[in-house]
Order: C-alpha cells, then structure tokens, then sequence
C-alpha cells in the first residue's frame, strides 16, 4: 500500500470538489485530504479512489461518497475527545476521518468480514479506533454515554437504544427513511426533550434488524 503525491494530487482535487459543493469545516477538509481513501477500497476500484462516488466494499455494502462523508462529518462538529459511536463501520473509511480529527470512535458493524477488514487496516495506519461485531440497533451499553453518534446506513426510525446512550446535549446524525432517507441532526436537549433538524435527502443501505452476521 503506497501513498503516492499522484494520491495526495487527486486528494486535493477531491477536496476542492468538496468546497465547490458547499463544506466548508477546514478540520473536515483536512482530514480528508490526508486519509488516502484508495487504502479502503479494493485494488480494482483504487484508480477511481478520488471520485466523489459510493463504491462497493463486499457483502453487498458500499464505502460512502466522500460528499456524503463531508456532510455528516461537519454536522457532528467534531471537537477533540469527542466519545463517537458510528454504526456501520463498513470500510473504515468515515471512522478513519473522525479519528483523524482527535475523536475516541467506537464503531459497531453487522457484517464480520467486513468489520475485521477494516480493523487491521485501521490499525496499519495507526488510528485506534475500537470496533465491534454486532447489531447497530442495540448501541454499544458498555461504553455508553456518548457525545455524538453517526449512523451510516439509512435507518427505518430512530433507533430508541441510540436515543437512550446519547449524552444530554449530544447530537446524533442519522438519514432516516427506507428507499430515500432524510439526513436529521438530532439534538438531545434533555432524558425526553429532542430537537430535530433536516437536511436533505440521500440514499444509503438499509440499516438492517437483528441479523448480524
Ligand atoms: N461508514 C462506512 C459506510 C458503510 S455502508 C464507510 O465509511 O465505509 C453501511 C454499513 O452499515 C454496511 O457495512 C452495513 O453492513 C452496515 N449495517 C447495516 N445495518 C447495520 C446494523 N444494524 N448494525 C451495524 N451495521 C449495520
């Protein structure tokens, strides 16, 4: 695995795609020009690394687009130490932005192969994400309460369990609907007050029930 200035190029090209569309945190930009994306791809789709498409990761899954990565990214208003829960581990490559940002990420995933894949990879660069094996609908007790949470795959409803280990005054982004999901910024001001924003709308894969394998 290289990281070569041709990468590095075609990262800033990427970059400046990213602001023509409307991201405008320099944390967020910065840590997407220096993660090399390609790692997080098969060898047969590296040369299309740098575009700004979705592309499939095995199992039937996708990485995100990195506009889409951006998007969440800068909703969650990353500050250092941030306690992050994504679900939907997938390549690695959004735990592998907010890491990069000074976050501590934990990350659930449903399919194993997918989720050891992105573990070692993660670890070869050095970025200490914890991972776990497991069904995104039930959060992560143990290491509960958090201060944002990011779900990557389109979420039916809201999941109550999330909800419930999110810290009062953390948010949650999550895209929510079943063919086309609504991004919302959720905003927990209190155990039973939320405050809900919405952002647009974007295609993700579902976020499926009780069938982790
Ligand atoms: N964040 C990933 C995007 C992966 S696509 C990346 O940067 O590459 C969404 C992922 O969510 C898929 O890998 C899918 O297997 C996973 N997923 C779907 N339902 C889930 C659930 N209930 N719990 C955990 N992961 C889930």
């Amino acid at each position: 695995m290289k990281d070569t200035t041709k990468h590095k190029g075609l990262r800033n090209k990427l970059v400046d795609i990213l602001i023509a569309q409307g991201i405008e945190s320099k944390k967020v930009l910065d840590a997407i020009r220096s993660i090399p994306r390609h790692f997080f791809l098969d060898s047969s789709f590296e040369h299309l690394a740098y575009q700004n498409n979705a592309f499939p990761i095995g199992n039937d899954q996708t990485i995100s687009q990195p506009f889409t990565v951006a998007f969440q990214t800068e909703l969650l208003n990353i500050q250092p130490g941030d306690k992050i829960l994504e679900i939907g581990t997938g390549s690695g490559y959004q735990a592998a932005v907010l890491c990069k940002m000074g976050a501590e990420v934990f990350s659930i995933e449903r399919h194993a192969p997918l989720m050891r894949k992105a573990q070692l990879l993660l670890q070869k660069l050095n970025l200490r994400v914890k991972t776990k094996f497991g069904d995104g609908y039930k959060g992560w007790p143990e290491q509960a309460p958090f201060d944002k949470m990011i779900v990557t795959c389109g979420a039916p409803i809201v999941p109550d369990e999330l909800m419930k280990q999110l810290k009062i005054g953390g948010i949650m982004v999550i895209p929510v609907g079943e063919d086309v999901q609504t991004m919302k910024c959720i905003i927990k001001k209190d155990e039973d007050k939320i405050e809900i924003i919405d952002f647009g709308d974007f295609r993700f894969v579902p976020m499926l029930k009780n069938k982790a394998k």
